[in-house]
């Protein structure tokens, strides 16, 4: 297989053969994201996907039902040439169901209605889309490239296509004294966008990163463990997402808990409200020190 430098895909994606079309990021630019500061970005050439599409053939066999695209990001590709893959793919595995891929709200602007469409019909039908917030402040500082706005627009351009995707947020990106606005924005993006998946991640402070020059000069001040799992159950029960399914696990969560908003939301509550009490507080009141993502 060709892999080229980092790569990343949702821990949901684990078992999940990975399929490499683009190298690096195409933007490079988040102010708390050091993922691919060594990789530059580059596009695979086909032949090598190819080449790769006949070793995960030789491996899984030709009834694979499940593949995902790295690295970041798929959708920096005009939408031909995604198309071109995806049935590549479809023509390699006859019987794919879902292709996933780690996308970017400022790359999916590239790409109309009709076309997403095309690349649903065949089976490019999961995004894991990096949101993080859906309050404007906070993405200005994070330099995602996009405004809040932008957020609702492509993801509703999703919503028309019938596309899933799942929310990638970061608990805390809006820095101590925050939450409150960060919460009731970025509910409020969902609730109206609808995802499939909402998946929380604790904010990193990542060597290397421009957030960690913010936050060593003192323009950005990292919120506390209890901070952040408070944050987290004041997320949960201002969504209205039933059905939804909720990720909590990611390794760099202190509390691991995940299940379908709805039917399991007491439980998820439950969970994190209990290890408000069971922690002890000189870690709850601390800042625990996390690496890359
Ligand atoms: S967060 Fe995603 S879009 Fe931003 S720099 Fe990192 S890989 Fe690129």
């Amino acid at each position: 297989m060709h892999y080229t430098g980092e790569v990343y895909r949702h821990p949901l994606e684990a078992k999940t053969p990975l399929l490499e079309v683009t190298t690096g990021c195409s933007w490079c630019k988040c102010t708390f994201c050091a993922m691919y500061l060594h990789s530059p970005f580059a596009i695979s050439d086909l032949n090598v996907i190819e080449e790769d599409l006949q070793e995960i053939k030789s491996i899984y066999g030709e009834n694979l039902s499940r593949i995902s695209l790295v690295n970041g990001d798929v959708l920096s590709l005009p939408s031909e040439r995604i198309i071109k893959i995806l049935e590549l793919i479809n023509r390699y595995f006859p019987n794919i169901k879902v292709i996933s891929a780690q996308v970017s709200i400022r790359n999916l602007k590239h790409h109309t209605t009709e076309s997403l469409k095309q690349m649903k019909s065949l089976h490019f039908n999961l995004f894991y889309i990096g949101i993080e917030t859906g309050y404007d402040s906070a993405l200005q500082i994070m330099n995602k490239g996009v405004t809040n706005a932008d957020q609702y627009e492509q993801l509703h351009k999703l919503n028309e296509a019938e596309i899933d995707f799942a929310a990638l947020l970061m608990i805390g990106i809006a820095g101590k004294g925050k939450s409150e606005d960060n919460v009731k924005a970025t509910a409020k993006l969902l609730n109206e966008t609808k995802p499939t998946m909402v998946s929380v991640i604790t904010t990193a402070v990542v060597k290397g990163s421009k957030l960690e020059q913010l936050r060593d000069n003192g323009e950005f001040v990292e919120q506390t463990e209890r901070e952040h799992i408070s944050e987290e159950i004041a997320l949960i029960k201002s969504l209205h997402l039933d059905g939804s399914i909720f990720f909590g696990s990611h390794a760099l969560n202190m509390v691991h808990i995940s299940g379908r908003l709805g039917p399991d939301t007491e439980k998820i509550l439950y969970r994190l409200n209990a290890a408000l009490k069971e922690i002890p507080d000189n870690i709850l009141d601390s800042i625990l020190q996390r690496s890359n993502v």
